[in-house]
């Protein structure tokens, strides 16, 4: 009788500390932003989800896709952006940047562009001309970060993260890129306003990865290429696995391989409100935002 009670006393433990699936979620409709941009939007921006997601508001994936070679790149013109980071990561292609504090740079595959906009930027973001010339594959994702209230009218700022800075961490049977936060010891390049950890990871076949959080901060894993079993839940490619706020250790496992990204973050749990590329706390914040904006107050780009 002891005993029995025990091993289920055990059990008990090992099944409250596995992280539980909240719910899958895709969304295969995909949408041209500007000319240079074909992707689909994993996370909607601000919605039902964001306080499951916080401080991840928005991601954008553009899937593998072949652009024919142009003299004009193509790409996404002059917008503003205010309260929170645009981070983009290159996975094939070549992307260029300008803003109106007048930082500029070009992100290639592996590389990552961390872009504070905080109080307000203008900026452009387009394929580099050189590969846009040759035109090939094209494989990014952008991600919309949050900021805490007390930062989101600091200045803007530009992290260039180039990929012999990330951290790597070589599993038995993958790599798993650390962009931001910390793995096994090994700490990432972005340098965040709140606790984030965003990973790339790669399993190769029968490859598997073990991550462990706690158990209130929030965690999804995004599938860009491949499968993944998710503590015993099949994820597809494309889809967004968002875990519940119950219990801590999560274990991946690709039969065929897999190529996937972990947002973790602590949520920011202040209010969000947002009107297009503005994310703010109050209504009034985004008042000020469109009248500073319409004012000019954003600086100046061509
Ligand atoms: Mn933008």
């Amino acid at each position: 009788m002891f005993q029995a009670n025990d091993s289920k006393h055990k059990r008990g433990i090992n099944m409250s500390k596995q992280r539980l699936v909240e719910n899958i979620y895709r969304n295969d409709a995909f949408h041209w932003v500007g000319d240079g941009f074909y992707v689909m939007q994993v996370l909607p921006g601000p919605s039902d989800l964001a306080e499951k997601m916080s401080p991840f508001l928005l991601m954008d994936y553009h899937a593998p896709y072949e652009y024919e070679p142009t003299d004009t790149p193509r790409g996404v013109g002059v917008h503003p952006h205010r309260g929170f980071e645009t981070v983009t990561l290159a996975f094939e292609g070549s992307v260029a940047h300008h803003d109106s504090t007048g930082a500029g740079g070009i992100i290639r595959p592996g590389d990552v562009q961390w872009m504070k906009a905080a109080g307000g930027i203008l900026h452009k973001e387009y394929h580099e001309k050189e590969w846009a010339s040759k035109g090939g594959r094209f494989h990014m994702m952008q991600l919309w970060v949050n900021l805490p209230a007390k930062n989101k009218m600091d200045s803007p700022a530009y992290q260039p993260l180039l990929s012999d800075e990330m951290g790597i961490v070589k599993l038995e049977s993958g790599t798993v890129t650390i962009i931001a936060g910390e793995y096994q010891g090994v700490k990432g390049p972005a340098k965040t306003h709140s606790h984030i950890n965003l990973w790339r990871v790669e399993l190769d076949a029968d490859g598997e990865m073990a991550m462990s959080f706690p158990s209130s901060n929030n965690v999804s894993i995004f599938v860009m290429e491949g499968n993944l079993e998710v503590n015993g839940t099949q994820v597809n490619e494309h889809e967004l696995v968002l875990f519940k706020n119950e219990g801590e250790d999560i274990k991946a496992k690709s039969q065929n391989g897999a190529h996937f990204a972990v947002l973790e973050g602590t949520p920011l749990n202040e209010p969000v409100v947002s009107y297009g590329p503005f994310v703010m706390n109050t209504q009034d914040e985004i008042r000020q935002a469109t009248i500073d904006y319409s004012q000019g107050k954003f600086g100046y780009l061509v």
